[in-house]
């Protein structure tokens, strides 16, 4: 299964800090949802006065640099500047609990800001990527009939552009230095409220947020989460996966506008009162990570699978990495080779974790329990995960099935409220007793969880179903391929054949393509089972990516099937 999936890494791992082994992490693990939860209450300003009390390490809440400014903000001076935040969505802008706020901004400490004052207010914010476009920021814009936008001068024009299209959109801040027209300037209207506001007392399944999908396989959707869903539901990445402490030093690189975002750098480190780093590059660079990853006493690092894939090809004599102890990603597999390489590079594993939008932390490998490069590990606390069929009836261990949380006799209080005004879509994932994930996967005997592909990429090539992920990862191995994606491709005899979109590496770049192909096609038969081999293969020099960095496999394979259509 999946190339070199069954060889296990037996090097020993560095032991858990917040539990002692996965059965009873699973076991103990059942919090239960009180009536009425606020993140910025219940848990930042239990951390504001734990530090008052002198009760916490003297790390700051949010360490934040970029190539030449350093800010580093206390919990005591979050709350000091939220609560000021907070004074101004209520009384300047007038928002009221349930209003929602769209916020575009990259990683500077004020988004942290507008996420602590939203949760204040109860109102729903709205996160979006700093990448989006005039269309697509109309269109969230009037999907959610947000009322108040926040963002800075370079997306401001944007925002002007289509405001008048936008009825709901009542009021605009800015995070600018300088005035614009029409526009509330948030700095300074922070300085003219109160630092004193007193925190909405929101039910626990009170609307908190909404997060628009990563778009992969079509447009996103827009996913709303309650109080507890987030900001209780994430102790289990907090916790648990990452094994975060208030003496950590935890640094995610996601994009602002992702779930992921939410997940790793805000909630699940803050419920452990970790240390939230980041690192504001104009653009994800290389060696500026490992940088940095050498040079601050960062402890644990969230990355991509495809920032992984790119941080591997680096000279490892270069770095020294001497408080680094704890490394994950998320949100597509990893391939083992990386994994190796990473090693190599660090002497660290990369624990995996599997979640979506919809979801906190579904799978994962945590601390202490062995790793096996190609399955992204076993269940997370506060969820069951099974493998079902299409009527929602779990398969044996060993057949592939749609991957899904069981919702009945109890809905977990971590899953998703629904697809904001969509009853019919957010229906269509409930099946019998499960939540349908929309990814295929198996379970093995230990319980050990493979992906295979989302329910659309895999290919059906003469009567043989093929995840991409499992070609990919054979193609990896090979010096040739920095990265691939594998998609259908039509075939006359075959209905569908493997067809791979490989970036090669600079020492490859210019080989005779020819041969080089054959060589690629032979490597994969020698490493992985034959029939899954590539029959077509072309070399491009990018792959089509989401924001979040994720392979759009969707979009080669409709050029492929529509030169298909074109043809005939
Ligand atoms: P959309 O739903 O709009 O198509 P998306 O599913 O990519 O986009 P997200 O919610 O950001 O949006 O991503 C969740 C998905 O990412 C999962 O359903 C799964 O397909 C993939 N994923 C996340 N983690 C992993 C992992 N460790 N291994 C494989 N796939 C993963
Ligand atoms: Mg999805």
């Amino acid at each position: 299964w999946c190339g070199r999936g069954l060889q296990i890494c037996r090097t020993k791992t560095t032991a858990p800090k917040n539990y002692s082994d996965y059965e009873s992490m699973r076991r103990s693990y059942n919090p239960p949802v009180p009536l009425h939860y606020n993140f910025a209450k219940d848990v930042l300003e239990q951390w504001e006065m734990k530090e008052k009390n002198g009760q916490r390490s003297s790390l700051p809440a949010l360490w934040w640099v970029n190539d030449i400014e350093e800010v580093r903000w206390s919990f005591e001076e979050l709350g000091f500047h939220s609560r000021r935040l907070a004074n101004v969505l209520c009384q300047v802008c007038g928002l009221e609990r349930g209003d929602r706020v769209f916020l575009i901004l990259p990683r500077v400490p004020e988004w942290w800001l507008v996420n602590v004052a939203c949760i204040r207010t109860g109102t729903v914010l709205i996160p979006g990527s700093y990448q989006l476009t005039a269309r697509d920021i109309r269109h969230r814009l009037q999907a959610s009939g947000a009322k108040c936008v926040i963002t800075d001068d370079t997306l401001a024009p944007l925002l002007d552009s289509v405001a008048t299209d936008c009825p709901s959109l009542r009021t605009k801040l800015l995070l600018s230095h300088s005035a614009r027209h029409n526009w509330g300037n948030m700095t300074q209207l922070m300085g003219t409220v109160s630092d004193e506001h007193v925190c909405v007392n929101t039910r626990s399944e009170e609307p908190m947020t909404i997060f628009f999908t990563s778009g992969t396989t079509g447009s996103p959707k827009m996913t709303q989460h309650s109080h507890c869903s987030f900001g209780l539901g994430l102790t289990v990445n907090g916790r648990y996966w990452l094994d975060l402490t208030e003496r950590d030093v935890f640094w995610n690189t996601s994009d602002t506008g992702w779930a992921k975002s939410a997940w790793s750098s805000v909630f699940a480190p803050w419920i452990q009162g970790a240390c939230v780093f980041v690192h504001h590059m104009p653009r994800f660079d290389t060696s500026t990570v490992l940088k940095t990853l050498s040079r601050y006493p960062i402890t644990t690092f969230c990355t991509a699978p495809t920032a992984y894939r790119m941080l591997v090809q680096e000279d490892k004599s270069r770095f020294r990495f001497q408080a680094l102890e704890h490394c994950l990603c998320a949100g597509e597999p990893i391939n083992p080779e990386v994994m190796w390489k990473w090693k190599e590079l660090t002497g660290l594993h990369i624990y995996e974790g599997y979640g979506q939008t919809e979801t906190v932390l579904i799978a994962g490998t945590f601390k202490g329990m062995k790793i096996k490069p190609g399955s992204f590990g076993k269940a997370a606390p506060g969820y069951d995960v099974q493998v079902v069929d299409e009527d929602g009836i779990i398969v044996p261990q060993g057949q592939e099935g749609n991957l899904a949380i069981r919702v009945k006799p109890h809905r977990p209080f971590s899953l998703f409220t629904e697809y904001t005004g969509e009853p019919e879509r957010t229906a269509e994932c409930f099946r019998g007793d499960f939540y349908l994930t929309g990814d295929r996967g198996m379970m093995d005997i230990e319980g050990y969880l493979w992906f295979v592909g989302r329910a659309d990429d895999v290919i059906l090539s003469a009567g043989y179903r093929i995840g991409p992920f499992e070609v990919e990862n054979a193609l990896i191995e090979h010096p040739a391929v920095a990265e691939s994606a594998v998609v259908s491709c039509p075939d006359p005899v075959r209905g569908e054949v493997v067809k791979a979109f490989i970036v090669l590496t600079a020492a490859f770049k210019k080989s005779d393509q020819k041969e080089l192909i054959q060589e690629l096609q032979m490597h994969v038969k020698r490493v992985t089972a034959p029939y899954k081999y590539p029959r077509k293969i072309e070399f491009v020099d990018l792959l089509p990516k989401t924001v979040s960095g994720k392979i759009r496999r969707v979009e080669l394979r409709k050029k492929e099937w529509e030169q298909k259509t074109s043809l005939n």
